[in-house]
């Protein structure tokens, strides 16, 4: 198979398994090709060692990348079109490593359908509380949880409500790094090294552009923290993200942002914790009896779905992933910290009401536990 339908085969093949990334890397013996497919790695194919110089140019040229520096790291982008398959926008990413270059593309299907907060798994009374929130028209909205928790595709789904809720009465603006996905509606800015605005000057910009509604991909500098929550107090509604591991820990975090503590307490007006767990396969999964194991952190026994694999989950046993959340609402606004946002953790006790309803499985929630 030549170079372009060895490429055009494989972006197919992870489309199809629902692969996030494909990680192409050059070892001692041949080049290792990988997927992570609902965060887990799997191995899909390997490659002589003979193609890999050909591979890696073939795919700096569709990213218009310099195919004769072999000694930097390079990134840059494409949309992959064939047939059968949507267009998929695909970011690359290019690293010198000992045996050579390595490259790791990130799927974006530009089809994605959007999504409701009931199926990235939220359930009825979280999602009750997440759209009285929605309904201001200011304050601070954070979706919070570790890189790989589902939080971007939640701050999608939550400007895309407002969207919907507004009914082009009001302005929807974003600055993202990257834009990872074209939303119809709304002024989507892109950040980063590419564009040359950082997401402060990118959030100065738009504050002179007078919205309504501002989505700040990511509060990770004090300076966009900062104008965040000013915003946030002058009369916009602003959704982000942080990286906190939970609830407890959001608040910390913020202080380590450099954020005045006093603040707070008017503008946050929900913390939304998140993790990702697979979901067991529809073929292969069967109940089980668990708990009463030694092992077993469970405080209780019951019944799991959970499957041994077969062929249709890559021999897994899990098939898609589904969201846990824990919700913690600031209902009455005044200065200092919320006693609402201190308090415990409670996402293994949602992974936990996952395992139950059999949409996961222990061993899934368990890695909550010890996240
Ligand atoms: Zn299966």
């Amino acid at each position: 198979m030549d170079t372009v339908s060895f490429v055009t085969d494989l972006i197919s093949r992870a489309h199809r398994s629902r692969a996030s990334d494909i990680h192409i890397d050059p070892q001692a013996q041949a080049v290792e090709i990988r997927m992570r497919i609902d965060g887990v790695l799997h191995r899909c194919a390997t490659l002589s060692n003979e193609r890999h110089a050909e591979l890696i140019a073939h795919l700096k040229i569709r990213a218009s990348l310099r195919t004769d520096e072999h000694f930097a790291a390079q990134d840059g982008r494409f949309t992959f079109t064939a047939s059968a398959v949507p267009p998929i926008d695909i970011r690359l990413s290019c690293m010198p490593t000992y045996y050579g270059e390595n490259a790791v593309l990130r799927l974006f299907p530009l089809e994605t359908e959007y999504q409701t907060l009931a199926s990235l798994g939220m359930r009825r009374e979280h999602v009750r509380s997440v759209t009285e929130v929605l309904a201001n028209s200011s304050g601070l909205v954070l979706v919070v949880g570790p890189t790989g928790s589902g939080k971007t595709t939640t701050l999608y789904t939550l400007m895309e409500l407002v969207r919907t809720a507004s009914n082009s009465r009001t302005i929807l603006t974003s600055i993202e790094d990257p834009v990872e996905r074209p939303l119809s509606g709304i002024r989507q800015i892109p950040a980063g090294s590419h564009t040359g605005i950082s997401f402060e000057q990118g959030l100065r910009a738009i504050l002179r552009q007078d919205p309504d509604v501002i989505m700040v991909g990511e509060l990770r500098d004090t300076e966009t923290a900062r104008l965040a929550i000013q915003a946030a107090l002058t009369g916009h509604l602003v959704l982000s993200t942080l990286h906190a591991l939970d609830i407890p820990t959001s608040i910390p975090r913020l202080t380590a942002l450099g954020i005045d503590l006093h603040l707070l307490g008017s503008t946050l007006r929900i913390l939304i914790a998140e993790r990702l767990v697979r979901t067991p396969c529809d073929s292969c999964g069967i109940p089980r009896a668990f708990g009463n194991h030694p092992e077993n952190q469970f405080p209780l026994a019951g019944i799991q779905i959970s499957g041994d694999g077969c062929a249709s989950c890559n021999m897994t046993g899990y098939q898609g992933r589904t969201g846990v959340f824990d919700i913690a609402t600031n209902d009455h606004p005044s200065d200092g910290v919320p006693t609402a946002f201190e308090r415990p953790s409670l996402l293994f006790r949602e992974a936990f009401r996952k395992v139950v309803e059999g949409s996961t499985t222990c061993e899934e929630a368990r890695r909550i536990e010890y996240a």
